[in-house]
């Protein structure tokens, strides 16, 4: 099969890769209907990660079932199916509680590489989610949203204690910024400021339910949020790119008694403790537990209720992932879809 390999830092290349097989009897083999290319790619593909040797890349998925391992007694062949970064048992202490990004059994999609003809699922009962019937192709693009960006900007809202009459500040204008913007929505806050500097972005954040928009970056933007609401801050902030700057952008808007859910991956970020300790901000984050909301935002998608796939702004087919990391790299698409 086909599959994206990362070589070296910007060095992506499409080749042919080993055919996935059923290793363990919980496994399944989906072959993708759609793929992407994530914010966190790139930190690899801008060796600020360590590439170590050629690497499959993809963590995103949607597809349909091939072949399921003989333990496997939930998920069938022919059944549509989204499936998150982590694969889970869903059955353990911790996945109980809706931490399935941290279950006693996780393994990373990452490292199979989900940018490929097929993919192999480990624990796929626990991991995967299939959709009601086979989706019409106006939904896939909505549905792979799903199984990263939308989940994560879900968990960040969640972690945020977004709510009904809050004041929602939203620090990255990514994919999952954005989706952050539509899940704060939805989860009835009542303003919801994101902050964002390019216009593209600016207009899809509104589309979602932005209410005002801070482009400002730092401080700066510490006090125009202040300025929007009183001089205190917002109640939560939804932090969704894991830089210094922005981590403490998004700690510094928020109101004492208020909530940070920080989704975005943190590279080198330092707290201050002292700062932290006389803020009053309540911190939660991390890699988000896309699979708890799985159910609920395939339901919403169904029902056409929330449109996540327009954050795809460019469609390419799998072959031309080089150009579709260039884009994201040089910001000229928000996030790019590869038709395997
Ligand atoms: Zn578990």
């Amino acid at each position: 099969m086909r599959g994206v390999v990362l070589h070296a830092p910007r060095d992506v290349r499409v080749e042919e890769r080993e055919d996935p097989r059923i290793l363990l009897p919980t496994d399944a083999i989906i072959r993708l209907s759609a793929t992407c290319v994530c914010g966190s790619d790139l930190w690899p593909y801008r060796g600020i990660e360590t590439v170590h040797g050629p690497s499959p890349m993809g963590h995103e998925y949607v597809g349909v079932v091939q072949e399921v391992g003989d333990e496997v007694r939930k998920i069938k062949p022919g059944q549509f199916v989204v499936g998150s970064f982590f694969a889970s048992d869903n059955t353990c202490a911790i996945c109980r509680v809706g931490y399935q990004s941290s279950c006693v059994h996780r393994e990373p999609v990452g490292g199979l590489g989900a940018q490929a003809e097929y993919l192999r699922v480990p624990l796929a009962d626990g991991t995967l989610v299939a959709t009601p019937d086979l989706p019409t192709d106006d939904l896939v693009p909505a549905l792979l949203a799903a199984s990263d960006v939308l989940g994560t900007g879900w968990f960040g809202a969640v972690a945020a204690e977004v709510g009904p009459g809050k004041t929602v500040a939203v620090v990255g204008d990514g994919a999952v910024g954005l989706l952050a913007v539509l899940a704060a929505r939805r989860l009835g806050a009542e303003r919801v400021i994101a902050v964002s500097r390019h216009e593209p972005r600016q207009k899809l954040a509104t589309h979602y339910g932005a209410t005002d928009i801070v482009t400002e970056r730092g401080d700066d933007g510490v006090a125009r949020i202040k300025d929007l609401t009183d001089g205190l801050g917002a109640h939560s902030v939804i932090e969704a790119v894991g830089t210094q700057e922005s981590m403490l952008q998004a700690i510094r808007s928020t109101r004492a008694g208020g909530h940070v859910g920080y989704v975005g991956v943190a590279h080198d970020v330092e707290l201050p403790g002292e700062e932290l300790f006389f803020s009053h901000v309540h911190l939660h984050g991390g890699p988000a537990p896309v699979r708890r909301f799985l159910p609920e935002l395939i339901d919403l998608i169904y029902k056409r209720e929330i449109d996540p796939g327009r954050v795809f702004d460019l469609t390419l087919p799998l072959d031309q992932a080089a150009e579709g990391y260039r884009a994201m790299d040089e910001r000229r698409a928000i996030k790019v879809l590869l038709n395997p």
